[in-house]
């Protein structure tokens, strides 16, 4: 009998530094010698930004999980070549070196794990839509109920995030964490949603996955970013209203307050009804990301 290839998965944190829980959660995962525990998959820890993490910084030159485009890595690629690896910015080795990884170990799965300060709970970010990925974020969702799931498949147009870098995988968001912290609620119930992925994983090669009813799966889907009152320069004028302030997954309806001015205006939503997320998460500042806007809807 021919032995089956065992799925490769990728468990890896800390793609972006001062995400904390992450990296500590690779480092104890790695502390406890899962891979024995396993015939179908042959799990990977990884650390995604080790220099970064020194810093307590989201990345060195550019954010990792914004890195895997297909132009961004060929840049990468023709500069090395042409010019040697001394001349590469850190992320762009980085990427690089993933890439290559990924591909030699034919990586079949990867589980991002992440951190936000938006008040997200524990949340699960699908970009692929293969059966695989689908099942296992319907497995979670059964598991784990208060598990939110979005869908952000806008990204496989450009597919430049870490986790899109298989064929199947998911990203996991967890919030509120402030940057350069843990927080061990959340780290624990991580931990506890990577082992329940690895040991569902391990056992979807033998019929064990059971009809999961995806339809009826509350999912939200992401319609566009929103960014902060801003002034003629680009200064920020304002910010997330008291009324809307951690009230991620919970819709806005047209009228309602959405931003406080600094001089005291109030500017309300308008629009359909909406479900905003990662709202004041301190790393799209940068970004000109207030929040996310999504919808809510049932099923994939
Ligand atoms: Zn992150």
């Amino acid at each position: 009998m021919i032995k089956a290839k065992k799925s490769q998965v990728f468990v890896i944190g800390g793609t972006h530094g001062n995400e904390f829980t992450g990296v500590y959660l690779i480092k104890k995962l790695r502390s406890q010698n899962l891979k024995k525990n396993y015939n179908k998959i042959s799990p990977f820890f990884e650390l995604g930004n080790e220099e970064a993490f020194r810093l307590n910084r989201r990345y060195v030159d550019h954010d990792l999980n914004r890195c895997f485009s297909k132009d961004f890595l060929l840049e990468a690629k023709k500069k090395l070549e042409e010019k040697g690896e001394g001349f590469l910015e850190h992320e762009e080795k980085l990427a690089l070196n993933f890439d290559k990884l990924f591909k030699e170990e034919k990586a079949d799965f990867i589980i991002d794990l992440h951190t936000t300060t938006s008040q997200m709970g524990p949340t699960l970010i699908l970009s692929h839509k293969d059966h695989l990925s689908l099942t296992v974020a319907a497995h979670l969702k059964k598991a784990f109920p208060a598990l939110k799931v979005i869908c952000e498949f806008k990204e496989l147009e450009d597919n430049y995030c870490l986790f899109t870098q298989a064929q199947a995988g998911i990203l996991l968001e967890f919030g509120p964490v402030p940057q350069g912290v843990l927080k061990s609620e959340l780290f624990l119930l991580m931990e506890k949603v990577v082992k329940e992925t690895l040991s569902f994983l391990e056992s979807a090669g033998e019929g064990e996955v059971g009809p999961y009813k995806m339809e009826e799966l509350e999912t939200f889907h992401v319609l566009e970013n929103l960014d902060y009152p801003r002034d003629e320069e680009g200064n920020l004028r304002g910010m997330i209203h008291p009324d809307r302030e951690g009230k991620d997954f919970l819709p806005i309806k047209d009228g309602e307050p959405l931003f406080i001015c600094f001089d005291g205006e109030t500017i309300p939503w308008k629009g359909p009804t909406v479900w905003p997320i990662f709202m004041n998460e301190a790393a799209y500042y940068e970004k000109s990301v207030a929040m996310v806007l999504t919808s809510k809807q049932k099923g994939f």
